[in-house]
């Protein structure tokens, strides 16, 4: 039998790193035992998958298109790409909806957005695996969307209103804290209110972090568990032990 896991990271883009092989070490000396490494294209989601294949059992892939790359990517082929190998991996994304870029103001390309996230949740929906969904200025539609397809799902950094955060998890979501936990008003609220049942911890990583005053890494995946620890009152070990398990049983690892 497998050894508790201690800490897993939920999310992190191990493309922007020069090297898994540095992270994994990283984090084997800070007590994390895993990492969900998400996939923004086609190219991103191979070297997730890449990465998992080096060091199995600590790296698992998800694959997916991040919206922000709606208009980059040939999204029949990443159908193609996602239908082919989706079974392999723990999760679909990263996927969502985002409606705060400039390039996402025309009525066409949002609608664009929902069509692709409707298709790729099919798919999921098909092999059983969970979403590591993305939302930003869109928490309604994506909510609706992801809810019809009967994925189970994560909305990561979720920073939307607190009335939201109720319909979510009411339909079963989870949600993920990132290291502005340690800041961020809103996300405060909000972790503040979701049950410590209901929150898996991530970095987003590397993603520039304003508290953090650098790029974030896996690593920080500490400060999260310690921040959500201050914030409700309860001791860190506790707040490891119940995301951890959230995880493993939202991923089946
Ligand atoms: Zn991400």
């Amino acid at each position: 039998m497998r050894p508790m896991r201690r800490l897993i990271d939920s999310h992190v883009h191990l493309d922007g790193f020069p090297d898994p092989e540095v992270i994994h070490g990283e984090c084997i000396s800070a007590g994390i035992d895993a990492v969900v490494c998400v996939g923004g294209d086609i190219e991103s989601s191979r070297q997730a998958m890449e990465a998992a294949g080096r060091f199995p059992d600590f790296f698992y892939p998800a694959i997916g298109v991040h919206p922000s790359n709606i208009l980059k990517t040939d999204l029949v082929q990443a159908e193609e790409f996602i239908s082919d190998n989706i079974s392999r991996c723990v999760a679909l994304g990263e996927v969502g909806l985002d409606y705060a870029y400039d390039f996402a103001k025309p009525k066409e390309v949002r609608a664009k957005m929902r069509f692709y996230l409707e298709r790729f949740l099919e798919i999921a929906g098909d092999v059983g695996v969970p979403a590591s969904v993305h939302s930003r200025s869109a928490y309604r539609d994506t909510l609706d969307l992801v809810a019809v397809s009967g994925v189970e799902a994560v909305f990561h950094w979720y920073d939307g209103p607190v009335h939201t955060l109720r319909r979510l998890l009411d339909a079963g979501f989870y949600v993920s804290a990132t290291p502005v936990v340690e800041y961020s008003k809103g996300v405060r609220a909000v972790m503040l209110e979701a049950p410590l049942e209901r929150i898996l911890v991530e970095t987003d990583s590397p993603v520039f972090l304003r508290g953090l005053g650098r790029l974030s890494r896996p690593v920080d995946v500490v400060r999260v568990v310690d921040a959500l620890a201050e914030l409700k009152g309860l001791d860190p070990g506790e707040v490891a032990r119940v995301t951890t398990r959230n995880a493993e049983s939202l991923f089946r690892i």
